[in-house]
């Protein structure tokens, strides 16, 4: 269980009391706010504010003194149409704070995503608890043997449990020594600042994470794909179901073009017309090389 009862009370009273607002308001996303969504074994993701909604992204598109929503309709083909052509800016009206915990290899891939305004736990004020993540066994997976940055089949047997074993048992010992180093009993106990220097990456942290929803969709493009690491595309599909609720029209935009939708090269689209002209096209034909025929047949193959 990753909230303690104290953290889930606080949750409990934030969402007991609720406020009138001339505010736009996504219903999708009040019954959100605040809840913590379980993700991997410790860690969550929840909903801390947000603002706009579909109709915002309209308002601003049109420039409009009111809500800037005329039918459901016209808004929807309206988003389509600002997804389909690249017209970024009326997805930026929309934002989202996110409260995050998250093992720390997790974040630092996280963090490389520059354009949100971010607030992390701070280690040199406060203890980190002693909550590591260790894999469930169908995601503890041998090394790809055939992408140097991925995983395939998962470990078995007495490997499975020997890497568990000291998964757990590096952790535990880390943290000991952690506690053990920082403690004041007894001795002058060593600055928590540099104690946590002895952690290991599978230690969870915790920060506030805020960011547009433009620059949310480009996050979510990679790391909700199918080749981005297991352990961030947990995080990533579990925003996507909020973002589905919060701007239902942006986000099946975002679902359609850019998730499940593919950008074909020069190349690989005069191969196409090729294809549908009749002609068998290969790769040596194609003018590709050997990887980018691969990806080209993955898309369309
Ligand atoms: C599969 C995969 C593998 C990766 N491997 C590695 C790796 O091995 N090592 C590594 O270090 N990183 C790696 N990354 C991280 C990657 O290089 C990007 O840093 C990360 O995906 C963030 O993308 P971004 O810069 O587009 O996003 P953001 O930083 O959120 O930026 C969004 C957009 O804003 C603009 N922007 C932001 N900052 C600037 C700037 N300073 N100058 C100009 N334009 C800017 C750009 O248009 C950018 O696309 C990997 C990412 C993926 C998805």
């Amino acid at each position: 269980m990753p909230l303690t009862p104290d953290q889930q009370a606080e949750i409990d009273a934030a969402r007991s009391t609720p406020r009138q607002t001339l505010r736009a308001v996504s219903e999708g996303m009040e019954a959100r706010l605040y809840h913590a969504h379980p993700v991997l074994d410790h860690g969550f993701v929840r909903v801390i504010d947000y603002m706009g909604d579909d109709a915002a992204i309209c308002q601003a598109a049109r420039v409009s003194y009111g809500r800037g929503t005329k039918a459901v309709s016209n808004d929807e083909g309206l988003i389509r149409y600002l997804m389909r052509h690249w017209h970024s800016t009326p997805f930026e009206m929309c934002e989202v704070k996110l409260h995050v915990k998250l093992p720390v290899f997790v974040a630092r891939q996280w963090i490389r995503h520059r354009t949100a305004n971010v607030n992390e736990y701070s280690a040199r004020y406060s203890i980190l608890d002693r909550e590591f993540y260790i894999p469930e066994p169908d995601a503890l997976n041998a090394q790809s043997v055939v992408n140097n940055q991925g995983r395939g089949e998962a470990l078995s047997g007495e490997e499975a449990a020997r890497v568990l074993d000291w998964l757990k048992a590096d952790a535990g010992r880390a943290y000991d020594h952690y506690e053990a180093m920082i403690s004041q009993e007894g001795q002058q106990g060593l600055a928590r600042e540099l104690a946590r220097m002895n952690l290991p990456a599978n230690i969870y942290t915790q920060w506030y994470w805020k960011v547009d929803l433009h620059n949310l969709f480009h996050f979510l493009r990679l790391r909700a794909d199918a080749h981005a690491q297991y352990e961030i595309r947990v995080y990533a599909e579990a925003i996507c179901e909020m973002v589905r609720d919060w701007v239902p029209a942006a986000y099946g935009a975002f679902e359609d073009y850019r998730l499940g939708g593919a950008v074909l090269s020069a190349k690989g689209l005069a191969c196409v017309k090729r294809m549908i002209a009749g002609e068998e096209v290969t790769q040596e034909t194609s003018g590709m090389s050997k990887g980018e025929w691969r990806e080209f047949m993955g898309v369309v193959g």
